[in-house]
């Protein structure tokens, strides 16, 4: 059996991209694939939280994984910080990669940009995360199309260690899927949806209520044509909101141009915003459920335990060939 590993950071709210292009395919892999999903929560800090918010994003991100379909007696789901094999792996990592590497990276480029003071995670961050993945040797790490130059990274300094002190780590393949691996803000699209936006409106959060997902379906920008047209080129708008109407329905971007055929706008926005909700109600009600069962813990907690059994034996041997002496 194939092995998955992927991650969400624990840095905000959970959005509609984040389940589009992440948690989707995690519980589809979880069929076919040993899996493991991790909430990034020591990611999460490269950009200051305050402890309480922060609390309250682990929790949340950690229920709309299972709330999701997330299995935990067929995925192993785990909080970063609860196995301290990540935080050793990464220091050895973070030895190993180059300052030239890291400052190539664009999301540390995109996350600074303006900022008067950068903390010095946000720019190692991605040798941790290089460890996160590669303490599980994973076949596959299905990401967003953002998070792909980090999946390169991960193999160059993957590949580095391999050549300095012999073959120890499987190179992982990034899994991108076709369409839907970048959802653009609803207010512009010309930037990535995030959960850590200061504007409400670029976003749809997976808890939103249904009239909330209405009012933002109805606001988000379009251009001033009549045509529901996939041309991600020309009409980079209409072509985003297809792209999460596919993904919410079973209708191709063929059948939602031939459902609206010289309809305009409204009638195609007010049914995206219909099945926007009929995908996310079901799992905001299990949410519910799952947050008043009080079970999240012990999962959290049986995940602690099947990570670190298999990332703890992978950090000791990597100590060894770099000359550590485990006691
Ligand atoms: P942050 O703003 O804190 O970076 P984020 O929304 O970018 O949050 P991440 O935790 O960085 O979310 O990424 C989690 C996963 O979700 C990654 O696989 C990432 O590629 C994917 N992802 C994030 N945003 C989108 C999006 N807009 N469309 C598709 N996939 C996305
Ligand atoms: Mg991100």
């Amino acid at each position: 059996m194939k092995k998955v590993l992927s991650g969400i950071q624990t840095s905000g709210r959970l959005t509609l991209g984040n389940y589009i292009g992440a948690i989707k395919n995690f519980v589809e892999l979880q069929e076919t694939h040993e899996s493991y999903y991790m909430l990034a929560d020591l990611h999460a800090i490269t950009v200051q939280q305050e402890p309480a918010a922060l609390r309250s994003y682990i929790e949340e991100v950690a229920l709309l994984y299972v709330a999701s379909g997330l299995d935990p007696d067929r995925s192993t789901i785990f909080l970063q910080s609860s196995v301290p094999s990540h935080a050793e792996m990464g220091w050895l990592l973070t030895t190993i990669a180059y300052l030239g590497e890291l400052e190539r990276m664009t999301q540390f480029k995109d996350k600074s940009f303006g900022k008067e003071s950068v903390g010095a995670g946000l720019f190692t961050y991605p040798a941790l995360q290089a460890a996160d993945i590669l303490l599980y040797n994973p076949d596959l790490v299905p990401i967003g199309e953002d998070q792909k130059q980090h999946v390169e990274l991960t193999r160059d300094i993957g590949h580095r260690f391999n050549t300095r002190y012999g073959e120890l780590f499987t190179l992982p393949e990034p899994l991108i899927q076709k369409t839907g691996a970048r959802i653009m803000s609803l207010d512009d699209a010309s930037k990535k949806m995030s959960k850590s936006s200061p504007t409400p409106a670029s976003y749809i959060l997976m808890l939103d209520p249904p009239e909330v997902i209405r009012k933002k379906v109805s606001r988000a920008v379009t251009d001033s044509g009549r045509e529901v047209k996939y041309d991600p080129a020309t009409k980079p708008e209409i072509s985003n909101l297809m792209t999460i109407y596919t993904h919410c329905s079973n209708l191709t971007f063929a059948e939602i141009e031939a459902k609206y055929e010289g309809q305009g706008y409204g009638n195609f926005k007010k049914d995206l915003a219909e099945v926007i909700v009929a995908t996310l109600l079901p799992i905001q009600q299990r949410y519910e459920e799952l947050r008043s069962s009080g079970s999240i813990y012990d999962i959290l907690r049986k995940g602690a335990k099947e990570a670190e059994a298999v990332a703890r034996p992978v950090l000791l041997e990597a100590k060894k060939r770099m000359g550590f002496i485990n006691l």
